[in-house]
């Protein structure tokens, strides 16, 4: 079972950054979360404008549940003016900052999904702190700098219970391909832990499952 088509095409039409086959191997991992930890939520780190959201989405109604949708919405270092992956349509000229907000509630409002996805706006590390539910699958795709993703691992990874789902985008071994702190902060410690096995790897998202 794949995402709807018409819920697929609202999440090409998002800004963002998911690959499409990412997407869909992310729906793919997240429904299989939802098969094999029955009633508990999906949770997101970095929806900027909706896009990956989409796909979760998708996968948490198919599931019977709900997604968090963790995101400040004033981007990430990467995203800011004079950066690779800065976009100046998401500024907001009163205050002079990104703000990815309006267009995610765009996209969840056009796709049909407020009442599956539950934006939470704010720093993730504290949300993640204050924040106690367990997760059936958690996505990992915020900050990518050094500290964002090792204060991601460290007040995130904990939630997913037993049997859940660790995803994590933008994981490149090679640092020819790009950034590393995705692969040096979450992706390796998870492994390393022995507490997860890789259940997949499209692109630059990795699958883990939880097995210890
Ligand atoms: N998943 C998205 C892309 C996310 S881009 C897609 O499919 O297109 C990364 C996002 O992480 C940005 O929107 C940024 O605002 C958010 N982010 C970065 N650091 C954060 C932090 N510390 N707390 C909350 N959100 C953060
Ligand atoms: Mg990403």
């Amino acid at each position: 079972m794949s995402l709807d088509p018409a819920l697929r095409t609202h999440a090409l039409a998002a800004k963002g950054f998911m690959p499409p086959d990412e997407g869909d191997a992310l729906y793919d991992a997240a429904i299989a979360a939802g098969a094999s930890v029955p009633g508990l939520p999906f949770l997101e780190v970095g929806s900027y404008c909706g896009r990956s959201t989409v796909w979760l989405g998708g996968a948490a109604r198919a599931c019977s549940t709900v997604l968090f949708a963790v995101d400040h919405h004033r981007g990430s270092e990467e995203n800011q003016a004079g950066w690779e992956h800065h976009d100046t349509s998401v500024v907001d000229a009163r205050i002079g900052k990104m703000d990815t907000l309006p267009f995610f509630r765009a996209t969840i409002h056009d796709a049909g999904l407020e009442d599956v996805v539950y934006a939470v706006v704010g720093q993730s590390p504290l949300v993640a702190s204050h924040l106690a539910t367990p997760l059936a699958f958690l996505f990992i795709d915020g900050g990518h700098g050094d500290e964002p993703a090792r204060l991601d691992y460290e007040r995130w990874v904990p939630h997913v219970v037993m049997g859940g789902t660790l995803a994590i985008h933008d994981v490149f071994p090679d640092p020819a391909d790009g950034g590393r702190p995705p692969y040096e902060q979450i992706f390796r410690p998870a492994m390393e832990s022995g507490r997860f096995r890789l259940v997949s790897a499209t692109g630059s998202l990795r699958v883990l499952q939880r097995i210890d």
